[in-house]
């Protein structure tokens, strides 16, 4: 829900998806219906090689662009891997940090997760930091405990001046492409419970300001509900984010 202090932002995760020439027809698409927008910011978070023609294509838009994964180092002999500069440099505003295709797949670490926010914050990126539980740490009643664990250390060392360029997302594991969204209950509540760690943590004022997404299975006909919840300041998207229409409602539905 937008309150006067923060941002409602509707960021797309394309994942895998898209080549450049399908990048163009889809970014065209989403930039006719959503393109001209206020009440929030649209993020797409597209694969690194469509970076270029993304940037392009929303220029003179309200859509801005994002990446959805980033290498910690400035430089150096890692084959394969973008720096934060480099996206910053290619046009980037935004990117995804410690997806949790990312843990589950490429094992990446809380520790890899927090190096890569300070990278992402230390060449004036906004991290889109990912955070959520599994199936069986919900089931074991311990999530709250693992988003703590998960939200301290993805932050570490990340001081007051930059937490207000930092953006959570809550996204529950057994949630993500699943088809299963979380309640609008179970959203509420690990949203607001991670608003009460970032106010405790750096102030009341950064905890007013933050911007806390909810992701997992966000649609046009759940997104209505998810986002009128107090501490759900928007979604990160995958499946819908590849249908402009689904895409378009959601950023509709944001309105409120
Ligand atoms: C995601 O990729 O972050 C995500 C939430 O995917 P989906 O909307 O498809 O569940």
């Amino acid at each position: 829900m937008n309150t006067r202090y923060r941002k409602t932002i509707i960021a797309g995760n394309w994942k895998m998806n898209k080549t450049p020439t399908e990048a163009k027809s889809l970014i065209n698409e989403i930039k006719n219906s959503v393109g001209r927008v206020r009440w929030c910011e649209v993020v797409l978070c597209v694969p690194y090689i469509a970076i270029p023609t993304a940037v392009k294509l929303a220029k003179g838009s309200r859509i801005v662009i994002g990446a959805q994964n980033v290498h910690h180092e400035a430089s150096g002999a890692y084959t394969g891997e973008i720096s934060a500069a480099m996206l910053k440099d290619a046009g980037c505003k935004y990117v995804i940090v410690g997806h949790s295709e990312r843990r589950q797949y490429f094992g990446e670490t809380d520790a890899q997760v927090n190096a890569k926010t300070k990278a992402a914050l230390a060449a004036g990126l906004r991290p889109i930091v990912c955070i959520g539980e599994t199936l069986a740490e919900r089931e074991a009643g311990i999530t709250l405990d693992v988003i703590t664990l998960q939200l301290h250390a993805a932050l570490s060392g990340v001081d007051a001046d930059s937490i207000r360029k930092v953006v959570i997302a809550y996204e529950p594991v057994w949630a993500i492409g699943t088809g299963k969204t979380a309640t609008t209950e179970q959203a509420a509540e690990v949203n607001n419970h991670i608003r009460t760690l970032i106010r405790k943590r750096y102030g009341a004022k950064y905890g007013r300001a933050i911007s806390i997404l909810y992701g997992g299975s966000m649609n046009p006909s759940n997104a209505h509900e998810l986002l009128a919840q107090l501490d759900i300041d928007g979604g990160l998207i995958g499946g819908a984010s590849l249908k402009s229409d689904d895409l378009t409602a959601i950023v509709k539905a944001s309105a409120q």
